[in-house]
């Protein structure tokens, strides 16, 4: 099955780099303004998959995506000195008309999975600009928060991370809202999990755990100027569960008719995804203290989505 990506700088190229070595799907286009780049990426990656799988990796244009069954959009310009946050998405808009227009032209049927910053915000761009069923249009969102919080739980229970059930709802971004209340280790709620076990997670725990997810992306671009890897292995986590129809349940946002009161914007909640894109959306349990995180982050998204035209 064939798969695009749009924008092949680091998040780009490691989603890349990821499926070739997952193997998912058959057949990556990679596609960007820099032609020379997606070149580049592309010959540097297919030099890997001789230690791994079979899959064809090659650069191209808009027309090469003909018949992709998902597009990954990580296209997008960085931060100019001095240029606030709202200058910089509207020139990130544009930049998604352009590749939105290229990647509609050729490959109508495909889902477009949007990576690229803020990303609830270009969630929200990429489905109005391409006029696609919400459903259709997915964004990673919070799938590496929800991983990091996973990764950090387990530590800190002594357990496998996929043995713990926790996600990280609302915004991509500093407002992101990590759900305890209904939160599982195996079966059991996990704060009775770790009581049980004689590792507490009181209020201190889970404050420090909670901030170390928030503040995995700035430690990282601290020591290395941006992350790649993390979030490239989330997206083909992501295509996988859309082309092999997994119906995984994933923390990925979707532009939501309404939330905790706050109207039309995208953010993350637990979505099943499978062939048709988001088939179902779950809204977990929460208590008072999230909800109203909740509210806030989806305040935070609309914040910004609501000052964009389209
Ligand atoms: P990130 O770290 O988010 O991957 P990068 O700056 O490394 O950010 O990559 C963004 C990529 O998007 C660059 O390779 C850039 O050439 C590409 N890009 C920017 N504008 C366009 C566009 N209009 N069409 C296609 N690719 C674009």
């Amino acid at each position: 099955m064939k798969i695009g990506i749009v924008g092949t700088g680091m998040v780009g190229s490691a989603a890349g780099y990821a499926m070739a070595l997952l193997g998912v799907g058959t057949d990556i286009v990679l596609v960007d303004a820099n032609h020379a780049l997606a070149r580049a990426q592309a010959q540097d990656i297919s030099h890997a998959t001789p230690f791994a799988t079979t899959i064809g990796i090659h650069a191209g244009d808009y027309s090469d995506l003909e018949g992709a069954a998902v597009v990954i959009i990580a296209a997008g310009i960085s931060q100019k000195p001095g240029e606030d946050r709202l200058a910089l998405l509207e020139r990130n808009v544009e930049v998604f008309r352009s590749v939105i227009s290229g990647v509609m032209t050729a490959a109508p049927e495909a889902i477009l999975l949007i990576a690229s910053n803020p990303l609830d915000v270009m969630t929200f761009a990429a489905q109005r600009i391409s006029g696609l069923p919400p459903e259709r249009v997915i964004g990673s969102g919070t799938i590496l928060d929800t991983a990091r919080l996973r990764s950090l739980l387990g530590d800190h229970l002594g357990i496998a991370p996929n043995s713990v059930h926790a996600y990280v709802l609302g915004e991509h971004g500093d407002s992101e809202v990590p759900v305890w209340s209904s939160a599982m280790a195996g079966s059991v709620p996990i704060v009775s999990f770790a009581k049980q076990i004689g590792r507490p997670l009181d209020e201190a725990a889970r404050t420090s755990i909670a901030a170390q997810v928030k503040g995995a992306a700035y430690t990282i671009i601290e020591g290395k100027g941006a992350t790649w890897y993390g979030i490239g292995a989330g997206l083909a986590c992501i295509v996988r569960a859309i082309i092999d129809d997994e119906r995984a349940v994933l923390s990925v946002s979707q532009v939501t008719a309404e939330i905790e009161g706050v109207k039309d914007i995208a953010l993350s909640l637990p979505r099943i995804v499978g062939r048709e894109g988001i088939i179902a959306t779950l809204m977990p349990d929460l208590d008072e203290t999230e909800r109203a995180a909740l509210k806030h982050s989806a305040e935070v998204i609309s914040g910004f989505s609501s000052k964009l035209r389209f």
